[in-house]
């Protein structure tokens, strides 16, 4: 693992949170990008070289907001950004860690991503994140 790439925040509304964390963070959101297979809209904030992802479901059914609905609104992962996706996936397969999915997944911010189970993470949502193309 090379350092956290971001934090993921689950949010109800995602323009009201905008606004907090600009006011939080003193710089406003850089870019939105949704991911449909997920079911949300992300939106990115620079904190120095660590990134702060708000995400707000698109659907009741989403992975969001399953997670607002059970833990309500707040830290949702911590994202790491790895040099080798699928390298890293088999050396946490191989320490026991359960993966939430086989393959690297296409997520928002031109990355690969592949979450691991919290219950195999102390009770943390751990994302993978490989950019693509270098
Ligand atoms: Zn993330």
């Amino acid at each position: 693992m090379i350092r956290i790439e971001h934090i993921g925040i689950a949010v109800k509304d995602l323009e009201k949170a905008e606004e907090v964390y600009a006011r939080l963070l003193g710089t406003g959101s850089y870019k939105r990008e949704a991911v449909e297979s997920e079911g949300v809209i992300t939106s990115f904030f620079k904190t120095g070289p660590n990134k702060i992802e708000l995400l707000e479901s698109t659907r009741p059914d989403g992975p969001i907001a399953k997670a607002i609905e059970k833990r309500g609104e707040g830290i949702h992962h911590i994202a790491f950004e790895v040099a080798d996706i699928r390298a890293e996936m088999a050396r946490l397969k191989a320490e026991g860690f359960s993966l939430l999915n086989d393959e690297p997944k296409r997520g928002a911010d031109n990355k690969l991503v592949c979450f691991v189970h919290p219950k195999s993470a102390n009770g943390v949502l751990v994302e993978l994140c490989q950019e693509i193309g270098v």
